[in-house]
């Protein structure tokens, strides 16, 4: 039997697997796609996750990120990061990196989807593997927590998130949130030669029907080549009522995720993925739902709080204006998240 069997070779199953090793105690994952794993994301790393990382051994290369900058059409604002920059960095080489660290932590990954478990007294058996320990860092749609009946309904104004990357070199070193009137485009340098754009919003639409509400931003792209597939996600949140069923605990997107609105989903996931290792090497598993809570907090209160101004018909046009007029608030605002 080993102590945990981690379910997910994402950044928050990997990252809970090199912690828990690292801590001693013996893990392995389960992981069906052979890397490196790609995903829909905006790819913004902000200093928080780039420091997370590093306390891991794991330094994946990118575009260092000096901030965020909120465009509309008659406004502009920029937050500089105020403790260090952030990365850019492809889904791809971010599990790349990972996973070698993995690897030279001697974790084994079975190349398995698992989708149920059967419980006993000594804690739960899946892919015929025994562990005192189940986490589950299957993603938003976690199987895991569909067979622990912990599926969250369904939310109140899902909104949906689809990326693309075009080969141009970056126009800038921050990350910029091109708002449109109900939707965003966030662009990420991530490569001298390669940017990435994820356009969020409620509609489910297609990605160059919703780019079309981006018109400052389709101009720079035009005769930029598409690099990648177009990939979607959502519906992006996921009320999740508690982060443990036992002796099966969540973590990352699976044990809850509310939008991509502040770019914070890896740092926030790789703060869990610490907050967890911490319970279970202590043997306090039953801390773990406060610890998680902890982690997650700030970004959630932020993001909630955007995500409600963002729905307001008379807030959402000025947000932008408020940000261009209120620098030092805007700034502090963006360091908070990028701190959490
Ligand atoms: C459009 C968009 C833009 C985003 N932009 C940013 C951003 O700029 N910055 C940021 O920090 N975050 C961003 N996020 C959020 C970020 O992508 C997620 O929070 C992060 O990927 C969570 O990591 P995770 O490991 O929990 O889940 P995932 O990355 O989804 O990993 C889950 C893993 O579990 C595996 N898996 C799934 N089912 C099973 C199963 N049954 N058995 C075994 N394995 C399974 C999958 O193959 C996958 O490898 C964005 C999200 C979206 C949708």
């Amino acid at each position: 039997m080993i102590d945990v069997l981690i379910v997910g070779g994402g950044p928050a199953g990997l990252a809970t697997a090199i912690r828990c090793a690292q801590a001693g105690l013996s893990v392995t994952v389960a992981e069906p796609r052979a890397g490196p794993v790609d995903k829909a994301c905006g790819e913004g790393l902000m200093p928080a996750a780039v420091a997370r990382l590093a306390e891991i051994g794991v330094r994946p290369a990118g575009r260092p990120l000096r901030g965020i900058r909120y465009l509309d059409p008659g406004h502009r604002a920029d937050a500089l990061f105020r403790h260090g920059p952030g990365l850019g960095v492809r889904r791809t080489t971010l599990h790349a990196a990972l996973a070698a660290r993995a690897a030279q932590c001697g974790i084994p990954v079975l190349p398995v989807r698992v989708t149920g478990f059967t419980r006993h007294s000594g804690g739960v058996t899946a892919a015929g593997v025994e562990a005192r320990y189940l986490v589950a860092a299957d993603g938003l749609h976690s199987a895991i927590r569909r067979a622990c009946a912990l599926e969250p309904p369904p939310a109140r104004y899902p909104r949906f998130g689809l990326r693309r990357h075009y080969r141009v070199a970056p126009w800038s070193d921050l990350v910029e949130v091109h708002w449109g009137p109900d939707s965003e485009a966030y662009v990420t340098p991530v490569a001298d030669d390669l940017v990435g754009v994820a356009v969020l919003g409620g509609a489910r639409g297609g990605y160059q029907s919703r780019l079309a509400a981006f018109p400052a931003l389709r101009e720079r792209l035009a005769g930029a080549a598409p690099a990648s597939d177009i990939r979607g996600a959502g519906p992006l949140r996921q009320d999740v009522a508690r982060r443990a069923a036992g002796s099966v605990l969540f973590v990352g997107d699976a044990s809850g995720y509310l939008d991509a609105l502040t770019g914070e989903g890896i740092g926030v996931a790789l703060a869990q993925a610490a907050a967890l290792a911490d319970c279970l090497a202590a043997g306090r598993a039953g801390d773990y739902e406060r610890a998680w809570r902890r982690a997650s907090r700030r970004s959630w209160l932020l993001t909630a709080g955007l995500l409600w101004a963002r729905r307001q018909p008379v807030l959402a046009s000025r947000i932008v204006p408020a940000a261009q007029r209120l620098p030092r608030l805007f700034t502090r605002i963006v360091n908070l998240a990028g701190e959490a």
